[in-house]
């Protein structure tokens, strides 16, 4: 694998799974990972792989976006308070800017972030939505299907912003 295909691999997953860290010495979580825990100055950090279940800790709506990002206003960006405890801040999806409030619950989904006009490329990664009830007698309900995205995934380049 060409080593630029095994880097967009390696960043892609860490994008799209809520990949982070857990400290080996004292089991402290950190996201996203790092080389040295914060807590105790151990290197032995092992990969974790996050819930991707939280709640919104703090939020702010952009209503007027950096250039080239005008067709997505207005959007919410919020940090949220992941369950195992760091936080995390992404962009909000899937619910009115009116009806965001602190401590509302919230799970990580994967959505394209923004289309790179210049280069054609889609660009994926989390973002968090009010949780979709799972459906209790084995159909996908209507609701569930109007919050799913066609998956591109397989095809379509993915560029990692970093
Ligand atoms: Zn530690």
């Amino acid at each position: 694998m060409p080593m630029e295909l095994a880097r967009n691999w390696r960043l892609r997953r860490q994008r799209l799974s809520l990949e982070g860290a857990q400290c080996a010495a004292c089991g402290h979580l950190v996201f996203p990972t790092r080389p040295v825990c914060p807590k105790c100055r151990s290197r032995q950090l092992q990969p974790y792989r996050f819930s991707g279940r939280g709640e919104v800790y703090s939020f702010s709506t952009v209503y007027e976006p950096p250039a080239g990002f005008e067709g997505y206003a207005p959007y919410t960006v919020a940090q949220v308070r992941l369950a195992e405890g760091p936080l995390v801040t992404a962009q909000l999806t899937d619910v009115d800017a009116d009806s965001v409030y602190i401590g509302m619950k919230v799970e990580m989904v994967t959505r394209k972030l923004f289309e790179d006009g210049e280069n054609g490329l889609l660009v994926y990664g989390y973002k968090f939505r009010p949780p979709v009830m799972a459906p209790t007698n084995g159909h996908v309900s209507a609701d569930v299907l109007a919050h799913t995205e066609p998956q591109h995934e397989a095809q379509a380049p993915v560029l990692v912003a970093n």
